[in-house]
């Protein structure tokens, strides 16, 4: 019933009314007909037999029964009705009978009746007259008059059916397959003309005709909505494209003459200036950096919201990656009297994949924090994690003793441009976007941040990050960490967080550490071990101590009998504590700037016991090729830029570099095939011939005619990560960003042509 349309449904239901009718109609009519039939045949019956009697009451009394019978067959003859009749005397006795002709037996029961009267005259009885009527015409009189009566009731309750149902097709049924049609088309979205309904259409049909239409106009409008935000989101997409586009183009654009700003200034600095000059350059250069880190972090930002931000996975140190960070931030922090202090769980891998940029550049920031906003006291990294279904889940934690921050702005410091309002901040510089990146990196990465702060006291920055351990970094400086197995190591620093730090690390490496909280502990820690004839393989101390500083400390163990020549570390947060001729003065000495690195540590521990052992210095070559001694090193630097090319040379200056400037990619590959430089410092966007390709003409001059490969470094004012990663497939093997600042080009340089970046070990 449910699929079929309302036409069949009237028209079955038609059909069911007038059979209904028919039936009743017909049953009643037979019933009447039937008992009209009945009485007609008593009636008739009775007729013949008070006529019979009569006429044969004379030979009914003599019984005479030839005249009966003569008279019973005439009666039966003229009367086909009559089957047969019988007349009987008063004892019941036959006296005639008479058949009707052509009825051998006896006809169906329901096809006849039988009547028996008696015969009477003046209330005497003389006998009884049996007639026997056959009811076969009368019936089939009945059935065809009951035929009739149904027809003549069913036809009409037809007929007006049909004329019901055409009105219904025509009043309900064409008005409403009108505004089906056009609600259809107004659902597919399709403008249908405006057909109107008939004239003769009723009020209800006009009302809904009527909603159709105002539903077919909101339908419209929601269409041309709909369209015209398709249209917004299209060249909203262009202009995004566009806009990033554009920040990749500015991002160069403004690098370019920032470079010329920043290296300038600098440069400035290193001539002789009176007070105000040097102040004055010292701003440029600071404004400069400043605006620089403003720049950046807004270009990075946008990339971020543009959704233009890939992970770049690959396995990487992340230890080092952290050590960076904290040698990165120590510097500033010293100038405050701040220590950056970094405990790194030794139960932790220190392989993991991940991208390693990202990574540094959200604990920087989040580390870098806590280094601007903390006047006095101290900034601890804490790094600790538990492996969960095969992968780690780290947590990051950035304590620091600072200005903190209100409850009520917690929430907000996580959003863009949003900044601690309070005066105190308002003392700091900064864009407000730095832990809006970050908490989106994070996110990128799958990880979170949360801050917990009380105001006045400090702020922990807590990191979750999931990690995949493993993979293989090439690291030319991981030493065998079990070298120090069995050694004996004293540790004097007055700061417990250090000692703790330190002789973990020490303690995962083998060595026994015996802690001394100040000079004087370890001093009376050395003369136990003199009299009960021990020995320390070498002693670690702090040179910032109250009573006694590390100088001292380190005269007064010469001293002591025995300890003439153990070997010593002096640990400083600040720079050149101890030159190297006081070192030289101590004898058996290194010195390290704190925070000391684990690969540091390391390095100064094996050198340490290697001098005292009078064996050479052991020197990271990093696995690459030495520096030819003797010579100056030969540094070509491709680079269109005039201005570009006097900064890089007045940076490198000092050092004992012979370069020669190539002012674009065709030249640059000329000199290089003639001079063979043992360092290319190559800029990405030059005439004639770019970057990219000059880089690949070298390295195909390097197979064809052999020898040593040439380290390429990039510089580059893109600061995209897909550009980074197109320098290093073409074969270059570093990338300095412009601007280029002094520090960043000699460390490249020199981690490039002899080995480590000596100025971070501070010797
Ligand atoms: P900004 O460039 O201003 O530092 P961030 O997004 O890095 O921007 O930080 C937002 C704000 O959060 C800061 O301006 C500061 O008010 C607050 N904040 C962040 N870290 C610290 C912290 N370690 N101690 C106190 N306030 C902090």
């Amino acid at each position: 019933m449910k699929r079929t349309g309302i036409l069949f449904q009237i028209v079955l239901s038609l059909l069911l009314a007038a059979s209904a009718v028919g039936f009743a109609v017909g049953n009643m009519a037979q019933r009447q007909e039937v008992q009209r039939l009945e009485e007609q045949l008593a009636g008739q019956a009775d007729l013949t037999v008070s006529l019979l009697s009569g006429l044969m009451l004379e030979s009914i009394i003599v019984e005479d029964v030839p005249v009966l019978e003569t008279g019973l067959i005439e009666a039966v003859t003229r009367n086909p009705q009559i089957v047969s009749i019988q007349i009987r005397s008063p004892a019941g006795k036959l006296l005639a009978a008479a058949n009707a002709p052509g009825a051998p037996g006896a006809p169906p029961p329901d096809a006849h009746v039988i009547y028996e009267r008696p015969i009477e005259l003046e209330g005497a009885s003389f006998g009884t007259m049996v007639v026997d009527w056959s009811t076969q015409d009368g019936k089939a009189l009945v059935a065809a008059k009951v035929r009739q009566i149904i027809i003549w009731t069913v036809v009409p309750v037809l007929a007006l059916s049909l004329l019901v149902l055409l009105l219904v097709h025509i009043l309900a049924l064409r008005p409403l397959n009108m505004i089906h049609n056009r609600m259809s088309d107004a659902i597919a979205g399709l403008r249908s003309p405006l057909r109107p309904l008939p004239w003769f259409a009723s009020r209800e049909f006009r009302a809904l005709d009527f909603s159709v239409g105002v539903l077919e106009d909101t339908f419209a409008e929601r269409d041309e909505r709909e369209f015209a935000m398709e249209q917004a989101r299209e060249a909203a997409d262009i202009a995004n494209r566009a806009k990033s586009e554009f920040l990749a183009n500015m991002s160069h654009e403004i690098r370019t003459p920032m470079n010329g700003v920043i290296g300038m200034a600098e440069l400035l600095q290193d001539t002789a200036l009176d007070e105000d000059q040097r102040m004055y350059a010292e701003t440029i250069a600071k404004s400069g950096t400043a605006l620089l880190t403003i720049i950046n972090d807004i270009l990075n930002f946008s990339k971020i919201e543009a959704g233009k931000v890939e992970l770049n996975l690959a396995p990487f140190n992340l230890q080092t990656a952290l050590e960076d960070v904290v040698t990165l931030l120590s510097p500033k922090a010293a100038e405050k009297g701040v220590e950056v202090t970094m405990r790194y769980d030794p139960a932790l891998p220190e392989i993991f994949e991940g991208d390693a940029g990202r990574i540094r550049q959200v604990i920087t920031n989040i580390a870098g924090n806590a280094v601007k906003f903390t006047r006095q006291g101290y900034v601890y990294i804490e790094i600790t994690g538990r492996e969960q279904g095969g992968r780690h889940m780290l947590t990051l934690q950035v304590t620091d003793t600072g200005i903190g921050i209100e409850p009520e702005r917690t929430g907000q410091i996580f959003r863009a441009f949003e900044q601690a309002d309070n005066a105190a901040t308002r003392n700091f510089e900064g864009t407000g976007l730095g832990l809006a990146i970050s908490a989106r990196l994070l996110e990128l990465m799958g990880g979170s941040v949360q801050v917990q702060s009380e105001l006045g006291k400090g702020s922990v920055f807590t990191i979750e990050m999931p990690l995949q351990a493993g993979g293989h970094v090439a690291s030319a400086r991981a030493g065998s960490p079990l070298s120090f197995a069995g050694l004996n190591g004293l540790l004097v620093d007055d700061l417990e967080l250090n000692r703790v730090i330190l002789s973990e690390r020490l303690s995962s490496w083998g060595v026994t550490c015996t802690l001394a909280a100040s000079a004087h502990e370890g001093l009376e820690i050395l003369s136990d071990a003199q009299l009960d004839g021990r020995q320390f393989d070498f002693i670690i101390l702090d040179y910032q101590m109250p009573a006694m500083d590390g100088r001292e400390l380190a005269a007064r163990i010469r001293a002591m009998p025995g300890f003439e020549a153990v070997p010593l570390i002096v640990l400083s947060s600040v720079e050149h504590a101890l030159s190297r001729s006081d070192c030289e003065a101590i004898g058996v000495c290194e010195f390290a700037l704190k925070p000391v690195r684990a690969v540091q540590l390391r390095q100064v521990i094996t050198r340490v016991l290697s001098v005292q052992d009078q064996k050479p210095a052991i020197a990271d070559s990093g696995g690459r090729d030495e520096a030819p001694q003797g010579r100056l090193l030969k540094v070509l630097l491709a680079e269109d830029n005039r201005t570009n090319q006097l900064v890089v040379t007045k940076m490198l200056k000092d050092a004992p570099l012979k370069i020669s400037v190539a002012k674009n990619g065709v030249e640059a590959v000329a000199q290089f095939q003639a001079e063979r430089p043992d360092l290319v410092l190559m800029d990405m966007m030059m005439p004639e011939m770019d970057g990219i390709e000059a880089t690949t003409e070298m390295r195909r001059i390097e197979v064809e005619t052999g020898g040593r490969k040439c380290p390429i470094v990039a510089l580059t004012a893109n600061a995209l990560q897909s550009h980074r990663e197109k320098c290093l497939e073409a074969g270059m093997d570093d990338f300095l960003s412009k601007p280029i600042n002094k520090k960043a080009l000699t460390e490249a340089v020199s981690k490039w042509t002899c080995g480590d970046d000596l100025q971070r070990t501070g010797s």
